[in-house]
């Protein structure tokens, strides 16, 4: 049994990787080709690393050692292949946010929320088609050959140093930048976001940025956090009102937990008014 899945494992890899390559090498402009080249090469990188987990023990391919009945995910496998009791094996923090960013992806790529440039997703599979051999051939000493064609390996190659020269050439813009924030761009992990165009450089990712109502910093919207739940609600005869302490709905994580707090110590004086003129009225009634 145990031969059977070493073979399945790499052979099906491969032949993962090979349907990923011809689709990179179509050159058309069509996002689809693009989409079909990374569903397979991180197919072929998920089976890799259970290959390479398998040719340390068989049990390391399962999720849990008690089941035998699901595999690792990729983000348990990279753990694995990492751990230098397991793998260890040297995947830099930066390849491991490249691999996982690939992974969502795929998983975006199937469920049809898919909303990436057709330069994002060309450099994503440049990634990690790049990681891809240097795996091949230092983790489970395969022979280029036994992966990829001359040919094909050359023309992606080809590919892959436009997407490094196009990497090289944003970098080299930001480095002539003066008194200009950037930033890790949220879509492709590169220092290329220029904060105040609000749009990176590299992929060409636009995201809104907007500075936090409570402190003022700059941030990506997406990054600041609705703290609407911590005010007041009230349904009165079927009209909604909201006693929002003066805050606006959202602020930036630095902030939330100084708001909700702010927040608790206005309705605690608040309540302690209340209290305190409850009391008076009683008195005074008294
Ligand atoms: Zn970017
Ligand atoms: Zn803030």
């Amino acid at each position: 049994m145990t031969k059977t899945h070493r073979l399945d494992l790499l052979k099906n890899s491969i032949s993962y990787f090979r349907e990923a390559v011809s689709y990179a090498q179509q050159d058309t402009a069509e996002t689809s080709q693009w989409k079909f080249a990374i569903l397979h090469v991180v197919q072929a990188m998920e089976l890799a690393f259970k290959e390479r987990l398998r040719r340390v023990h068989p049990v390391f391919i399962y999720e849990s050692i008690d089941k035998s009945d699901k595999t690792v995910s990729l983000r348990v496998a990279i753990t694995r292949l990492r751990n230098p009791a397991i793998g260890n094996i040297t995947i830099t923090d930066s390849d491991k946010i490249k691999i996982e960013k690939a992974y969502d992806l795929r998983s975006q790529l199937t469920h049809f929320e898919f909303d990436h440039s057709h330069e994002h997703i060309e450099l994503k599979f440049a990634e990690i088609f790049s990681f891809m051999i240097f795996f091949y051939r230092s983790q489970l000493e395969l022979e280029t050959s036994e992966f990829i064609d001359e040919n094909q390996h050359n023309n992606v190659i080809q590919l892959v140093n436009a997407r490094k020269e196009l990497l090289e050439r944003a970098q080299q813009h930001v480095a002539t930048l003066e008194n200009e924030t950037v930033w890790i761009c949220p879509e492709c992990s590169e220092v290329t976001f220029i904060v105040s165009e609000q749009q990176c450089c590299f992929c060409h990712r636009k995201e809104a940025i907007v500075d936090c109502p409570t402190c003022g910093a700059e941030n990506f919207e997406h990054d600041l956090i609705d703290i609407s739940n911590a005010f007041d609600w009230a349904i009165d005869e079927g009209r909604v009102t909201v006693e929002n302490f003066g805050m606006e709905e959202v602020c930036c994580p630095e902030c939330v937990a100084d708001t909700k707090q702010t927040i608790e110590d206005i309705k605690r004086s608040q309540y302690d008014e209340d209290m305190a003129m409850d009391e008076y009225y009683y008195q005074k009634g008294k």
